[in-house]
C-alpha cells in the first residue's frame, strides 16, 4: 500500500523562535521531511526570526546541523538538504520592539506567489500577544495567514482566557491553530476511523458493554531540561489537562456528523462539559524518588528542581466520570508520570464480562479488551477468547488478534509522517480538525482549576514512588477499591 502525498500550496512560514529547541528539534525536521516526501512544492520561504543577530547564511548552517542531528532515518539524500535550504532565510527582530520587523515584511512575497502565509509562534506564551499585534500593525497578515501557537496554552482557566482573548484582538478563530501534538499521531486519528469507519465497535462503545476504560501515557524520562517550567506545571498541567483530555474525547465522543473541523470540535467539547468534577479520594499523585542502583542512578524529582519541599506532582493518576446518556456508569482511569518502568502510550478498553459462562466456573472469567497503542509500535490489539486446542475438554484461552499498523501498512507505505509534519501540512491547508478550539481549551481548564485548587486548599503532598517502577502504591488503590486493576505499562 503506497501512501499518497499530495503537494500543498506554495506558502511562506514564519518561525518566530526559529534559533529554539522547538524549532530546530521538531518544526524544521517535519519541515524539510515533508520537502522530501515531495509535499512541498519547492516554491516555498522558510523563515527563522528570533532576537541573536544573524545573517541567513548563519542560520542556514544552524539549520542544517539541526537536520542531520533531528530529521532522522527518513530524510533523504541528493540534494535535497541543499535545496531546501535554499529556501530558508532569517530575521533578527525582537517580539517587544520594532527592530526587523520591516525586513520581515520584505522578506514575505505577494498573495499570487505564496496564497498562505503562516506565522508559527514557538516562543513563551507572554510573546503570544506582542507577535500578534505586530504581525498586524506591520499588514503583515493577509486573508489566508494562519497562527500557530503553542503548549502551554495558559495555566489556568483566567490564562487561558487571556490568552485568548488577546489572540481573538487579532485573529479569527479560524485563523488560530492550537497545537496539541498528540492530536497528529497516526493512531490518536486513527481512533476515529476504528470507531467510526466500522460497523463493529461502535454498537459495543457504551457503558452497557464497556467495563471501564484506561488511559495511560508512561514517560521513562524525567525532568531533567525543564526543571523550571515543571516545577510551576506539574503533570496535571503538563499531560493531563491537554494530551490525556484529548484521548478522553476522541474515545468517548459520539459520531460527528461530519468529518469537519467545527463538527468533531463540537462533539469534544460536549465530553469535556460532561465530566463529573473528580473525589479528592479519587486522585493519587506521585513524586518520583531517587534511583539508587548504582548501575543505573538517577536522582530525585526534587534533587533535579533543587527544591527538597517541592509539592510539585511528576505523576497523577484518577477516576474520571463521564454524565451522558453513553458513559454513565462507566468509569475513565487516566494516568500519567514520568521516571515509569516504560514509555507507553496506550488506552484500553475493557468489555464487560458474558453475562453468563456456559462453560462453567472452572472455565475462569474472560472478557474481551481493545487495546489502542500510540506509541512505541503503533497498533491495535483486540483480545478474543477462544478454546485452549488439545484435549483435555473446554478450557478458554484469550488470544491478541493484532494489527500493528507498521506492519499492515507494508514497506512500500514507508513511515507514516510523524505528528508536527502532519499538523503542519494541516495549517497549510487550512484544515482545523486537529487543533484544539478556544472553548476546548478553557472547558478542559474549567475542569482541572478546582482539582489543582483543592490539592492547594488541603496541602496535599505527593505520594513517593520509585523511579522506573509503575508508579505509587495508592494509584493501584484507586483501582482494586473497584475490583479494578491497571493494565501493565509495556512497551
Ligand atoms: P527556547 O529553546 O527557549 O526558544 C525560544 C525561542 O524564542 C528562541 O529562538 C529565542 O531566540 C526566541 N525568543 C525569545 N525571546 C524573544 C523575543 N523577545 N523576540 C523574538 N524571539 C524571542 O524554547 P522552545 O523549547 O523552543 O519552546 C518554544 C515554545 O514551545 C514554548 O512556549 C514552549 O513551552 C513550547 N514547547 C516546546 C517544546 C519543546 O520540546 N521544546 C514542546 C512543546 C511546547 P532569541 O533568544 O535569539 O531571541
Amino acid at each position: 500500500m503506497v501512501s499518497r502525498v499530495i503537494p500543498v500550496d506554495p506558502f511562506d512560514l514564519v518561525i518566530f523562535g526559529g534559533t529554539g529547541d522547538l524549532a530546530q528539534r521538531k518544526i524544521l525536521p517535519a519541515l524539510f521531511r515533508r520537502h522530501c516526501a515531495g509535499q512541498l512544492t519547492g516554491a516555498e520561504r522558510i523563515i527563522g526570526a528570533a532576537r541573536t543577530e544573524l545573517s541567513s547564511t548563519e542560520y542556514r548552517t544552524i539549520v542544517a546541523e539541526a537536520l542531520r542531528k533531528h530529521a532522522g532515518s527518513k530524510a533523504c539524500g541528493g540534494g535535497a538538504l541543499e535545496a531546501f535550504l535554499e529556501q530558508v532565510s532569517y530575521v533578527a527582530l525582537d517580539a517587544k520592539g520594532e527592530v526587523g520587523w520591516t525586513a520581515l515584511s520584505d522578506q514575505l512575497r505577494p498573495v499570487e506567489q505564496a496564497p498562505v502565509r503562516v506565522f508559527y509562534f514557538s516562543v513563551a506564551p507572554g510573546l503570544f500577544g506582542p507577535l500578534a499585534e505586530r504581525v498586524q500593525r506591520y499588514g503583515l497578515a493577509n486573508a489566508d495567514t494562519r497562527i500557530v501557537v503553542e503548549k502551554p496554552f495558559g495555566r489556568d482557566l483566567a490564562s487561558a482566557r487571556d490568552l485568548n482573548r488577546t489572540l481573538a484582538g487579532h485573529f479569527d478563530e479560524g485563523q488560530i491553530y492550537r497545537i496539541d501534538h498528540y492530536l497528529g499521531k497516526e493512531t490518536v486519528q486513527n481512533l476515529m476511523a476504528v470507531r467510526f469507519g466500522n460497523m463493529l465497535f461502535e454498537p459495543l462503545w457504551n457503558s452497557q458493554y464497556v467495563d471501564h476504560i484506561q488511559i495511560t501515557v508512561a514517560e521513562t524520562v524525567g525532568v531533567e531540561g525543564r526543571e523550571e517550567y515543571y516545577e510551576r506545571a506539574g503533570a496535571m498541567r503538563d499531560m493531563m489537562q491537554n494530551h490525556l483530555m484529548q484521548l478522553l474525547c476522541l474515545i468517548a465522543m459520539e459520531p460527528p456528523a461530519k468529518f469537519d473541523p467545527d463538527a468533531v470540535r463540537d462533539e469534544k467539547l460536549k465530553v469535556i462539559r460532561a465530566l463529573d468534577p473528580v473525589e479528592p479520594h479519587h486522585i493519587v499523585r506521585g513524586q518520583y524518588q531517587a534511583r539508587l542502583d548504582p548501575e543505573a542512578p538517577h536522582p530525585s524529582y526534587r534533587g533535579l528542581v533543587n527544591n527538597p519541599r517541592s509539592t510539585t506532582e511528576s505523576y497523577v493518576a484518577l477516576k474520571a466520570h463521564i454524565s451522558n446518556w453513553r458513559w454513565a456508569g462507566t468509569p475513565f482511569y487516566l494516568r500519567t508520570g514520568k521516571r515509569l518502568v516504560n514509555r507507553s502510550s496506550v488506552i484500553n478498553v475493557m468489555f464487560k464480562d458474558a453475562p453468563h459462562s456456559i462453560f462453567g466456573a472452572e472455565a475462569g472469567r474472560h472478557a474481551n479488551h481493545l487495546k489502542i497503542r500510540l506509541q512505541p509500535n503503533e497498533g491495535i490489539t483486540l483480545s478474543v477468547t477462544i478454546k485452549e486446542p488439545g484435549q483435555g475438554g473446554m478450557r478458554l484461552v484469550d488470544v491478541p488478534l493484532d494489527m500493528s499498523f507498521a506492519e499492515a501498512l507494508g514497506p512500500e507505505g514507508g513511515d507514516p509522517p510523524d505528528a508536527y509534519e502532519r499538523l503542519i501540512m494541516d495549517v497549510v491547508r487550512g484544515n482545523q480538525t486537529l487543533f484544539m478550539r478556544g472553548d476546548e481549551v478553557e472547558a478542559a481548564w474549567a475542569w482541572t482549576d478546582p482539582l489543582i485548587a483543592g490539592w492547594k486548599s488541603r496541602g496535599d503532598v505527593p505520594k513517593p514512588y520509585e523511579s522506573g517502577s509503575t508508579g505509587p502504591g495508592d494509584a493501584d488503590l484507586l483501582m482494586r477499591r473497584d475490583g479494578r486493576e491497571w493494565r501493565g505499562i509495556n512497551p
